[in-house]
Parts: C-alpha cells; sequence; structure tokens
C-alpha cells in the first residue's frame, strides 16, 4: 500500500482501477514485411482477442444498461467476423506485403468513410462504429497504445487534462480524476465538479500505476494505491455513508429556496450542453444560470452551424419546460482553445483575445450565435448573457448587433421572444468597479467568480503552483461581490453568481445577507446549497 499526498478540489470518495491517460495516440506506420502469414496470423490471433471484449463488454452492458443498449457491442462482433472486415484486411495484407496495423487501420478508415457516404441515417450511424472495430483490434495489435480514453469505470490519472479531452471521455466511466497540474478552477475542475467525482491534483503521477487498485479520498487529498484489507473495507463504509448522505439530500427535492428569514433566491445550475440537463432535473435546480455555450464549438471540429446551436438551444429550452436557461454567449480563448478559430499564440491568452472580444471583432461568428439563441427562444424561457465584459462601450456594441439580429430575424418572419433578458458577467474588475453604469444598460448581472478572483488577485487560475495564495475568500473579491449587488438593486435589476464560489457553503449566509438574488452551481450541489439557504439568515 502506498500513499500520495495531493490536493483535493472536488471532495468525495472512489474506489477503483487507475487508468493513465495519455495525450498521444500510438501512431499507425506501414512498415513492409517478409513473412505474410506470420502477420495474418498476428491480425488474427488479434481479432480473437478484441471479440473476446466486445463478448465481456456485451454481457456487462446487458446487466448494466439493458439489452438494447447492450446490442451494439453485438453488432461489433458482427462486422468484426465479417466478410467485408476480414477480406479487406487480408488482401491489404497479402498484396502490399504490410503491417497488420496497417492493414486494419485502413480498412476502418475505408470502410467508415464508405458508410458515411450512404444516404440512410441508420448506415452512416454505422461509420463510427467502424472506427471503433478498427481501434480495438488495433489496440491489441498495438498493446494498448493506441487506447487513451477509459472502456470501464476508472479512476483516471494523467499529467493535467484539458476541457476539450475531459468533454469527449464517456462520463459514466469516470469515477474520479488525479493529475499532476491543474488548479482548482480550471475547467476540469469544474467538469469533475459537474460529474460530482472526487478530484485530486499536485500528484506526481507514475504511468507504471495503471492497473492499480485504488482508493481516492477527497476530503483529505489522499490517493491510496494497491489498500490492504483494512483500508480497503474502512473506505468502502465511507463509500457507502456518501451515497446514503446523497440519498438524505434527496428530500430536499421539491423544497423551496427560501431563508429562514423568507428571503427567496433562485437556485440554478450550471451546464456544458444538452446531456448535462438531465442532472439538473434530477437534481431539482430551478433553472439554468450558466449554459457555457462554447462547449458546442469545443466538441465539434469545425465552427457549429446555426442549425446545430439552434437544435442544441432548443432542446434545453424544451427539456426545461419554461424554467429559465440563461445561455452565455461563446467563451473561448485562455485554457478553452479550439483548433479552428486559429487563434495566434499569446504571451497573456487569459488578458487576450478570449470571449467577447472574438465576438465583437469577428461578428459573423457572433452573429451567428445570436440567431441560434434567438430562434430558441421561442421556444423555452432563454436568456442571453454576454463574457467577459470591461466597459460601457463594449455592451453597447453588443445591444446594437442583437438588435441587428432582431430586426433581420423579424424581416423574416421568424418568431423570436422580444422580451428576451439579456444580462453580463461581472468577471473583470473594471465590470465589478463601473457595475453602477453597467447596471442601466442590461437586464441582470452574473458574478463570474473563477475569473474575477484570477483578475483582482492577479493570480492565474490554471497555475497549480499559485493554489496556496488563490484565496476564494479574498476580501477584495467580496467587497467586489457585494458591491456589484448593491449596483444592481439600485437600477433596479437582479444579480447572482455563477462561478464555483456560489456553491461554498462556507460563503451561503454571507452572500444571501449581501442581497444576491441567484446561485448557480453545479448539479450536484444543488441540494447542499439549498440545504444551507433554508439555515441562512439574509437580513440579520
Ligand atoms: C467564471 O469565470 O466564474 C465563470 C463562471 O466562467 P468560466 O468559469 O467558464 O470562465
Ligand atoms: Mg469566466
Amino acid at each position: 500500500m502506498a500513499e500520495y499526498r495531493g490536493k483535493a478540489i472536488v471532495k468525495g470518495v472512489a474506489i477503483g482501477k487507475l487508468f493513465f491517460y495519455s495525450k498521444e495516440k500510438g501512431q499507425v506506420r506501414r512498415t513492409s514485411v517478409t513473412d505474410i502469414n506470420a502477420e495474418k496470423a498476428r491480425y488474427e490471433s488479434a481479432k480473437t482477442e478484441a471479440l473476446r471484449q466486445l463478448g465481456e463488454i456485451y454481457e456487462k452492458a446487458l446487466k448494466e444498461v439493458g439489452e438494447e443498449n447492450a446490442a451494439i457491442f453485438e453488432v461489433h462482433q458482427m462486422f468484426l467476423e465479417g466478410d467485408e472486415f476480414n477480406e479487406s484486411v487480408i488482401s491489404i495484407i497479402e498484396t502490399e506485403k504490410v503491417n497488420a496495423e496497417y492493414a486494419v487501420a485502413r480498412t476502418g478508415d475505408n470502410l467508415a468513410d464508405m458508410f458515411a457516404a450512404m444516404d440512410d441515417d441508420y448506415f452512416k450511424a454505422r461509420s463510427a462504429d467502424m472506427k471503433d472495430i478498427s481501434e480495438r483490434v488495433l489496440n491489441v495489435l498495438m498493446g494498448g497504445v493506441n487506447d487513451n480514453t477509459p472502456k470501464e469505470p476508472v479512476i483516471l490519472i494523467a499529467e493535467d487534462l484539458a476541457p476539450s479531452e475531459t468533454v469527449q471521455m464517456d462520463k459514466n466511466n469516470l469515477l474520479s480524476f488525479v493529475t499532476r497540474l491543474g488548479s482548482s478552477n480550471s475547467h476540469t475542475a469544474i467538469l469533475a465538479r459537474n460529474m460530482d467525482i472526487p478530484a485530486l491534483i499536485g500528484i506526481d503521477i507514475d504511468k507504471a500505476w495503471s492497473g492499480k487498485e485504488a482508493i481516492v479520498d477527497g476530503n483529505k487529498g489522499l490517493l491510496i494505491i494497491d489498500p490492504d484489507s483494512d483500508t480497503l473495507s474502512e473506505y468502502e463504509a465511507k463509500l457507502k455513508k456518501q451515497k446514503e448522505e446523497k440519498e438524505l439530500l434527496k428530500t430536499l427535492k421539491g423544497k423551496e429556496d427560501v431563508t429562514l428569514d423568507g428571503k427567496h433566491i433562485k437556485l440554478y445550475a450550471n451546464i456544458g450542453g444538452v446531456g448535462d440537463v438531465a442532472d439538473v432535473l434530477k437534481n431539482d435546480a430551478k433553472g439554468i444560470g450558466l449554459f457555457r455555450s462554447e462547449f458546442l464549438y469545443l466538441e465539434s471540429d469545425d465552427f457549429p452551424t446555426e442549425e446545430q446551436q439552434f437544435e442544441a438551444y432548443r432542446k434545453v429550452a424544451q427539456m426545461m419546460a419554461g424554467k429559465k436557461v440563461i445561455i452565455r454567449t461563446l467563451d473561448i480563448g485562455a485554457d478553452k482553445q479550439v483548433d479552428y478559430f486559429k487563434l495566434d499564440k499569446e504571451d497573456n491568452p487569459a488578458l487576450g483575445y478570449r470571449a467577447i472580444r472574438i465576438c465583437l471583432q469577428q461578428p459573423e461568428i457572433f452573429k451567428t450565435q445570436l440567431r441560434a439563441l434567438l430562434r430558441a427562444s421561442a421556444f423555452g424561457n432563454i436568456a442571453i448573457m454576454y463574457p467577459m465584459i470591461i466597459s460601457e462601450d463594449e455592451v453597447l456594441k453588443i445591444k446594437e448587433i442583437s438588435s441587428s439580429v432582431k430586426e433581420e430575424l423579424k424581416a423574416e418572419g421568424i418568431p423570436f421572444d422580444e422580451n428576451i433578458e439579456e444580462g453580463i458577467m461581472i468577471e473583470t474588475p473594471a465590470a465589478a468597479v463601473i457595475s453602477d453604469k453597467l447596471a442601466r444598460l442590461v437586464d441582470f448581472f452574473s458574478i463570474g467568480t473563477n475569473d474575477l478572483t484570477q483578475y483582482t488577485l492577479a493570480v492565474d487560475r490554471q497555475n497549480a503552483k499559485l493554489e496556496a495564495i488563490a484565496d476564494t475568500h479574498h476580501e477584495a473579491v467580496l467587497r467586489l461581490i457585494e458591491l456589484v449587488c448593491k449596483n444592481a438593486h439600485e437600477a433596479g435589476i437582479w444579480a447572482g453568481i455563477c462561478g464555483e464560489l456560489g456553491s461554498d457553503l462556507e460563503l451561503t449566509e454571507r452572500f444571501m445577507k449581501m442581497g444576491v438574488d441567484e446561485l448557480s452551481v453545479s448539479s450536484a450541489r444543488v441540494l447542499p446549497v439549498r440545504q444551507k439557504i433554508r439555515q441562512s439568515k439574509a437580513f440579520s
């Protein structure tokens, strides 16, 4: 048994196998071979192993997600045993005298392209299956190096994780994250909080740990590898208790978000996409206070079209059935990089070309998003908010663009909510200090404490070395929040918090007293925050 101490960024306990995540996928090389029969035999044995793995996954899926969902693994087995796949691999090995890896990869690509080009939606969807199947065989042939995402529930260990990598992982397969780099306010930490899984940073990861049994203690910041039986039983009991506490919190579902002395709070949840709405509803949030729309861009290989965005926003609005859905416009840049934006390398990306700055300099990207948002507003209770504001001038420019898009839609006879609320995020000290002026221009404020803290304290939220001085309770930040609430109320608008600080239970009562009207937190934090609001006083 070995123990490693790091910093806990999401509390809780997880028990499971470690899985080392490497950013480098194994490169498939084309090499000439002299012994064709040996190469064919390598392929046959890799195929047998891949079929065995699929059988195992099918049985597991059958138990966990039912026959309908498990059936896909039978389909994979069928394709892998089918003539088309096998004849292609064998023929490439024989005619080109090349290695099995190359033959499998090319077969997978060819068949995937062929399916993708078909008209029928069912066959189109089989394209991804072809890639999956060939990757599975490749993994076996290459000794696992090509497989860089977990296929079963694991504790993921990595040097670092970018948000674009995290969002692409199957959330059902993540019990916990442990990384060397990262910080509590990084987007990967936010995603861990959204998924409600314990997470640690600051541990010197060794890839040789992959496959070992381990425990993550997100309360003490501990990673325990190869636990002895006493430790394991101790943590199994803690895990059981954790589950029971979560059950207990469920009794708060349906209850009002009101303080002991009668102040009503809008308790909303943060999401990154349509897939997160189920958790919002499950945890009984009364709305969505921050939809980080940039995840639509992060998950995509090219700019999402107006239609693709419209579909996503409409779906969320409809699933929320009349509850408020506040969608933040694109906040790309800094740690959220997307290749197809072709952003220049910057010395200070957090202070650079990002978020609303991109939108105002490249209005065609902004207008596409605004059209999609406004069109979706006809299907639910959508509000729009703009990130990274520093001046009145920016807000006036935004309003001009937003008005022109509304005029365009009217001229085209396309319906939208003409009374849609438009607010801004307060995440720069500049915006907080001039919030009296900004309040006259917008319908609401949502305080992004992650960035507000980074800019107020001049502490890079991505830098693991600065964790010790990144004081989230710093008086300067708290005073700015109070000022923003006061200025909002004087102008007759509401103010909320959608940064991570919103779910800090040590501050809930203080926020109530400051007059915070809304808290938007990770879905998993909704019920704990509700419990705290109901135990707090706002007026004394
Ligand atoms: C924030 O800065 O607090 C915020 C909510 O936005 P993000 O974390 O996505 O930068
Ligand atoms: Mg922010």
